[in-house]
Formats: structure tokens, C-alpha cells, sequence
């Protein structure tokens, strides 16, 4: 269901572009942070359904910014998703001990972007550990 309001931490404006043009064009309301300070601070004061975390960020990278979101109360239940051009296992092993919940594999792919989304934001009923909100 559309609607849902995402955080995409992405410093790439080409990939922010595509992947805010596929997620706008599903109905989603998307923000954006280009940085690991901004993304903390929108995700404070918007407290989005979901994060989608490039993994390379200038200074701050998106594993040591997961890590802030999930230490900080506030932000600690938003599912936080990697985007990432790692295609090794060990990156995604690190994304996931950072406290992601999945990733997402760039370069973006535009028929199945916003269904991987989608299914992040909306987990299989065994996956009931997270908030039910
Ligand atoms: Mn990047």
C-alpha cells in the first residue's frame, strides 16, 4: 500500500534521482539526506516506515549511521535497508550486524526497485519481531 513515508540516505544524485523518481511514481513520499548527520536528523523529526542507507557516504558511512539509528530510541525501530554496489557476502554480513535488515543491490534496478521496497516495508507475517506499526 502506498503512501509511506521512506528516508533515502543516498550522496549519489543520480542514483537519488531514479530512485526517488520510482518510489514517488508508487506512490511512496521520500525524503532525502546526502549525509549521515542529515539523515539522523530527518529521520528524528520524521520518523519514517523505512530507511534506505547507501553504504558509501562522504565521511560518515551508512553502517556507523545504521548503528546511530539504532542506538538512538527514537529512530531504534525504523527498518533501515543498505543500498549497496557490494556484491560480496562480507559487506552484507557487515550491513546486517550494523543493524540493517536487508539490502538492496545498486546499481538500481527500476522493475524491481520499488517491490524490494515494498517488501521491506511490508515483512512476511513469520518476520514478527519488528514494531507493528
Ligand atoms: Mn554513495
Amino acid at each position: 500500500m502506498a503512501g509511506e513515508r521512506l528516508l533515502l540516505v543516498e550522496d549519489n544524485p543520480q542514483n537519488r534521482r531514479l530512485a526517488q523518481f520510482l518510489l514517488k511514481a508508487h506512490g511512496y513520499l521520500v525524503y532525502e539526506a546526502t549525509t549521515g548527520e542529515e539523515a539522523l536528523e530527518l529521520a528524528r523529526a520524521h520518523l519514517p516506515e523505512l530507511i534506505l542507507m547507501d553504504l558509501q557516504l562522504p565521511g560518515v558511512d551508512g553502517y556507523a549511521v545504521t548503528r546511530w539509528l539504532k542506538e538512538d530510541a527514537t529512530t531504534a525501530a525504523i527498518p533501515v535497508v543498505a543500498l549497496t554496489a557490494y556484491a560480496m557476502q562480507g559487506d552484507r554480513e557487515k550491513a546486517l550486524a550494523a543493524g540493517c535488515v536487508g539490502y538492496i543491490a545498486k546499481p538500481i534496478d527500476t522493475k524491481g526497485f520499488p517491490a524490494a521496497v515494498q517488501h521491506y516495508l511490508a515483512p512476511p507475517r513469520a518476520q514478527g519481531e519488528g514494531a507493528s506499526s
